[in-house]
């Protein structure tokens, strides 16, 4: 039988973010071996982490891996992921709420663009905390080379602080991936310097555990003769087995009959935790990402909302041409991907670059509650970042 999760030390999710090839994968295969030494994680290599097996076995085309380990002080879950549109969708829907960041820029490339797209999705989400890692350090590691890394650094310290990080304060730790995964003895050392650069520069957040429960779906799994698993990390609340559930979107009520993570049953599951629902008599196929999971009678979804809401400039990949009202992007709301028609009440145009309030009307119902965040999408492409102001009329 499995072994139980116990709750020991607080709980954290982080992830690494930055430019393809930078190392981000590998960097997360080394934390793992290097925490497997001590003794509090397990091994992942590379290939497991890059193709995800678990969730390709399932047939979910999830293109996000989730670990879990163990510093002294904290139990975290860690997600990486392989490209960078994997990156916007799971960070903008939030199926990636990330506590912390771990920002992996090449020492011998410098940043480029997708680092600088990391960070402003990061800001965006509200990722408050990141952690450089200064990556292929290995490479950079003699004479004028080094000089190299010393400009990095002043780089990466400069793009943070214009997006509003303090850039001088921000830890930015020189760590090679590859040698560390190589067991050298030297770079393992600037993997523990890392780690704990982020067991103390990122701090524990404010956990909701006394807010009615709620749980954003990531991903459902079909168990046949149990009933259907939903997936996802806990917004807030804490919820236990046996617990009354209402999925909103499914419309639906049900029991809480089984509760996971990361495969080891639990009793409770709280706020932050990246858990399983087992959930009884749910129908197939009635439950999708983008429901929400919650305590009966605690949220009412609603199509209408006002919002403030800043679009991004060209230079920022946002559109280079104004909206006007009768525009209908999509809207990512948590984990749900609804189109909206979008009327303006401050100005007649908005044009990129610009931040301006306005009323949305969505294509169907989602829990909505004023200060929820929300970013905009257009054609593969984020274009606006926004907080709802009030809901309904
Ligand atoms: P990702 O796309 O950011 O996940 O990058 P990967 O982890 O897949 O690494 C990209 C390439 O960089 C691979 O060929 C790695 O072997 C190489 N690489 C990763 N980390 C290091 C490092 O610390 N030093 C050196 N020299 N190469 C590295
Ligand atoms: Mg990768």
């Amino acid at each position: 039988s499995k072994t139980a999760y116990v709750r020991t030390k607080p709980h954290l999710n982080i992830g690494t973010m930055g430019h393809v090839d930078h190392g981000k994968t590998t960097l997360t295969a080394a934390i793992t071996k290097v925490l497997a030494g001590r003794g509090t994680g397990t091994f992942v290599p590379f290939d497991r982490i890059d193709r995800a097996p678990e969730e390709a076995a399932r047939g979910i085309t999830i293109n996000i891996a989730h670990l879990e380990y163990e510093t002294d002080t904290r139990h975290y879950a860690h997600v990486d992921m392989p490209g960078h549109a994997d990156y916007v969708k799971n960070m903008v829907t939030g199926a990636a709420q990330l506590d912390g960041a771990i920002l992996v820029v090449s020492a011998l490339d410098g940043i480029m663009p997708q680092t600088a797209e990391h960070v402003l999705l990061a800001r965006q989400v509200g990722v408050d905390h990141i952690v450089v890692a200064l990556n292929k350090a290995d490479a950079v590691d003699d004479g004028e080379d080094a000089v190299l890394a010393d400009l990095v650094e002043l780089e990466v310290r400069d793009l943070l602080t214009a997006q509003g990080y303090p850039g001088d304060a921000v830890p930015v730790v020189r760590v090679s991936g590859l040698r560390a995964l190589e067991g050298d003895p030297r770079w393992t050392a600037s993997i523990e310097a890392l780690l704990d650069a982020v067991d103390t520069y990122v701090p524990m957040p404010e956990r909701y555990l006394d807010a009615p429960f709620l749980l954003p779906v990531e991903n459902v799994l079909t168990i046949t003769g149990r009933g259907t698993v939903v997936t996802g990390a806990v917004e807030r609340g804490t919820l236990r087995l046996g617990d009354r559930v209402a999925v909103l979107g499914a419309d639906v009520e049900s029991v809480v009959t089984g509760l996971e993570t990361f495969g080891k049953p639990m009793t409770e599951a709280q706020a932050g935790d990246n858990v399983a629902l087992l959930l009884r008599g749910v129908p197939r196929g009635a439950v999708r990402r983008g429901h929400v999971v919650a305590a009966p009678g605690s949220v009412v979804p609603s199509r209408r909302f006002s919002a403030r809401v800043y679009l991004l400039s060209g230079k920022e990949g946002g559109r280079t041409t104004p909206v006007a009202s009768g525009y209908r992007p999509q809207f990512y709301i948590r984990t749900a991907d609804v189109v909206g028609d979008i009327e303006l009440t401050t100005a007649p145009v908005a044009r990129p670059g610009q931040t301006v309030e306005m009323t949305v009307e969505l294509g169907r119902e989602v829990p909505l509650e004023p200060g929820l965040g929300f970013a905009i999408r257009e054609g593969g492409r984020t274009v606006g970042a926004g907080t709802v102001l009030t809901v309904g009329e």
